[in-house]
């Protein structure tokens, strides 16, 4: 486990609004998708994102809500300056309305316990707020969103990002990297590596998506599971790495 916490007296919440940004790029992309919301204070944060998730948790926006049981929005620290963006609610998730509760879930919270954190450190949601699911043989099976459910859906994970502003995003899978970072995105190739012009966050890196390395067997399991560790220490890193940066730039 390391040994300097994301928190630096172990708090178990991030204990302030995200940092600024030393990499603020004032005309970017950035800015464009962050200022769709104020800068919150930690409190008008969470109430903020109170109203969004019940605008949310009713919505009709595409024909998933038709399917679904739950709307999975998203739950975790708001104030956080790490967000993890999954694919989309399976099963269990439909079921609970809540992201990553199931297996692949597990092991997410396994690979942030590694890294000395809990779900109350980050904030964990989804692209997609419904479940995709088809009818077979009586029984719903996942099956990949359609691009107009993906389109209807997106505003949400936008509002969301922009609302919390974290320093840095952790997509886990390519669909996520696909919608966050750039639409071509290979993951066994590109996971990993930090992308700093996303409109997103200021830093973005993705993962291996922990229900892709629940299908691995044998060592290929052991290594990725080992990669998926790897990555979200290095974005709790990234994140100790730029509250001290910003607390060195504000002097003494
Ligand atoms: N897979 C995802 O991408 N998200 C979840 O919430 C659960 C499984």
């Amino acid at each position: 486990m390391p040994q300097d916490s994301l928190f630096d007296d172990d708090r178990p919440a991030y204990p302030g609004p995200p940092l600024p940004d030393p990499r603020a790029r004032p005309d970017s992309s950035l800015t464009r998708i962050r200022e769709r919301e104020p800068a919150y204070t930690p409190e008008e944060r969470s109430a903020r994102m109170a109203v969004v998730r019940d605008e949310a948790l009713v919505c009709t926006r595409c024909e998933l809500c038709q399917t679904r049981t739950h709307v999975v929005f998203g739950e975790g620290n708001v104030n956080t300056p790490l967000v993890l963006v999954g694919e989309g609610p399976g099963e269990t998730e439909d079921a609970t309305g809540r992201p990553f509760v199931g297996r692949a879930g597990k092991l997410l919270d396994e690979a942030l316990a590694e890294n000395g954190m809990t779900r109350q450190h980050v904030y964990i949601c989804n692209v997609l707020k419904c479940r995709a699911a088809l009818m077979e043989n009586g029984r719903l099976k996942n099956r990949p969103p359609r691009v107009e459910e993906a389109a209807a859906c997106r505003d949400w994970l936008d509002t969301q990002l922009a609302v919390i502003r974290p320093m840095v995003v952790l997509c886990l899978g390519s669909p996520a990297a696909n919608a966050l970072i750039h639409p071509n995105f290979a993951i066994t190739r590109e996971r990993g590596r930090w992308f700093t012009d996303s409109p997103y966050a200021p830093w973005i890196m993705a993962a291996l998506h922990p229900a892709y390395i629940l299908r691995q067997h044998g060592e290929g399991y052991d290594s990725a599971r080992a990669s998926l560790i790897r990555d979200v220490g290095a974005a709790r890193l990234k994140c100790v790495e730029l509250r001290k940066a910003a607390r060195a730039a504000a002097g003494p």
